[in-house]
This record gives structure tokens, sequence and C-alpha cells, in this order.
């Protein structure tokens, strides 16, 4: 009897993992057919300044124009393109939509002169030894200004491997571009390194700002994260933000910027635009 019962387990668990095999091999076989038929779209999310509401850049966000599932979000495609690898191309094609529209938009726009596009590099292209000259003609074919772009890893990838992490932001570094440090707070950060890595911000997790209110030990978290912040000469964006209470906890907290629902959504192309010209 014991011994049935584990074979039928040993049958399930090799269904279902057959399953699993074969899904990915599906959702990879659509990605790739995606990414030549140029289904992946940028949103801009925007960040503003939290002292005055000021607009202060945007975030892209990976958005999969799927012609059946219709829009589809990264965390239905970003972990199988991570897996399967596509994820270097697909991030490609968000940096050079991103670099592209940025220029466009400080064309045409006075106030856009001022902003930042931060865009999001996953664990297996900060990995990629060719990133940062990959990153230098991509900028480069788009004309946007190197100062403009940020690029956004987060502390548990940049953590992994502190020591090849630190080669790599400095090569990034050298083009002139501003780093961010994603996800603060869910992983285990090295102070040492934290100090050493050529960083321009940290991105407080979404995690903490909603938890503010109901477990309040995490205003402390966020406090210790931003005065830490401040002493390595860092910047401090909290995410996720959705209600005033909130934006206002994090001012008294002396968070520098902000992101999230109270402000506003990921917006397509044209809405962001629209959102620059009205910040003006
Ligand atoms: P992330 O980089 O930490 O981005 C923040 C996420 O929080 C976004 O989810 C954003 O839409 C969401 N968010 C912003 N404000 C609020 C809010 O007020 N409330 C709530 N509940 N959520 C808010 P999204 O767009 O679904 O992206 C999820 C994650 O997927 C991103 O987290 C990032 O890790 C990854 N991702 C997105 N686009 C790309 C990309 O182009 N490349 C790579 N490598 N990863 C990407
Ligand atoms: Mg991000
Ligand atoms: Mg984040
Ligand atoms: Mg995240």
């Amino acid at each position: 009897e014991a011994k049935d019962s584990g074979k039928n387990r040993y049958v399930a668990y090799h269904k279902s993992m057959r399953e699993g095999v074969i899904n990915i091999l599906a959702v990879e076989n659509d990605l790739k057919r995606a990414l030549k038929a140029r289904e992946f779209e940028a949103y801009y999310q925007p960040i503003v300044n939290l002292a005055d509401g000021r607009l202060y850049g945007f975030e892209a966000l990976a958005r999969w124009n799927h012609p059946e599932r219709g829009m589809v979000n990264p965390g239905e495609f970003i972990p199988v393109a991570e897996e399967t690898g596509l994820i270097v191309e697909l991030g490609m094609q968000i940096l050079e939509q991103a670099c592209g529209v940025m220029n466009t938009w400080r064309k045409k726009h006075p106030i856009a002169s001022e902003l930042t596009i931060a865009v999001n590099i996953s664990a297996k292209q900060f990995g990629e030894s060719s990133l940062a000259a990959d990153v230098a003609s991509l900028l480069e074919r788009s004309g946007l200004p190197s100062y403009c772009l940020k690029l956004e890893i987060t502390e548990t990838v940049v953590m992994l491997d502190a020591m090849k992490s630190t080669n790599q932001l400095n090569l990034l570094k050298d083009l002139g571009i501003l780093l961010s440090i994603d996800d603060f707070g869910t992983g285990y950060s090295s102070m040492s390194y934290l100090q050493k890595f050529p960083t321009d911000q940290l991105k407080i997790d979404l995690s903490f700002v909603q938890r503010m209110e109901s477990a309040p030990e995490n205003i402390e978290i966020i406090r210790a994260i931003v005065n830490m912040a401040h002493s390595l000469r860092l910047r401090v964006v909290a995410e996720g933000i959705e209600t005033e209470r909130q934006r206002d906890l994090l001012y008294s907290l002396q968070c520098d910027y902000g992101q999230g629902y109270l402000y506003s959504k990921p917006l397509c192309e044209a809405d962001a635009e629209d959102f620059v010209k009205n910040s003006e």
C-alpha cells in the first residue's frame, strides 16, 4: 500500500513536471515570436519629487501586447524570459524604446530636459559581459545623453556576487549613466559594498510602503534605510505609494522621490507624454 501511494506520488510529480516543461516551451516559442513581431511595449510610470510633487522622471515597465491575450503584465512573462535567456533581447527592446521616447520628449517639451528615464535590468542581463558596451551603442543610436538614463538592478542581484557586481557597475557608471538599486530592503545588503558601489539611488521596495500603516515597524525600517542612504550620499525613491497618508509619512521620513498609483499608474507612451505636457 505504502509502495502504491509512493508510486502514485511519483507519477503525479512526473506528470506535473512534464506539463511544466511543455508550458515553458510553449511560452518560450510564443516569446520568440513576439520578440520578432515587436509585441513588447514599454509603459511609463511617473516618479515625482515628494517635497513639491513635481515630475522627476519615469520608470519604463514592459507590457506584452499579445494578439490573443491582450495586455500581459511582466509577472507572467519576465520569469520565463529570464529562464530562457530571452530577457536579454527583450530588455534591449524596452531600453531602445525608452531611450528613443525620452529623446523625442526632450526635443518637444522644455521640462523633459530635466527628466530621467529608469529601465530595469534583469539578473541575466547584468551577468552579460557585453552589457556596458550594448548600453553605450544603444545610447549612441538613440541620441539620448547618458545622464538621462538610469538603470535599476535589484538588491538581490547586485549582492549575489558583490565583487563581480562592483566591476559591472563601474563599467556602466563610466558611461555617465545613473544607477539605482531596486527592491531595496528585501535582500541582504552589505554596508561596505553599498558604500563601494558607484550607485546614485536606492528604491525602497513597495512591500515596506504598503505595510507602513498596518505594521508600524516598517516606518522604522524606512527611516533607517533613508538615513543610511543619505549618509552614503544616495537619493531614495519609495515605490508603491497609493495613499496621501503614505506620501505624508514618507515625506516626513525625508524620502526624496515617490512613485505609485497615488500619482499615476504606468502609462502608454501617448498618455505619458500628456503627463509630461501637463507638468509644464
Ligand atoms: P519593479 O521594477 O520593482 O517595478 C515596480 C512595480 O510596482 C511595477 O509592476 C509597477 O507597476 C508596480 N507599482 C507601481 N506603483 C504601484 C502601486 O502604487 N501599487 C501597486 N500595487 N503596484 C505598483 P509591474 O509593471 O507589474 O512590473 C513588475 C516587475 O517586473 C518590475 O518590478 C520589474 O522587476 C519587472 N519588470 C518590468 N519591466 C521589466 C523590464 O523591462 N525588464 C526587466 N528585466 N524587468 C522588468
Ligand atoms: Mg524597477
Ligand atoms: Mg521595485
Ligand atoms: Mg519588484
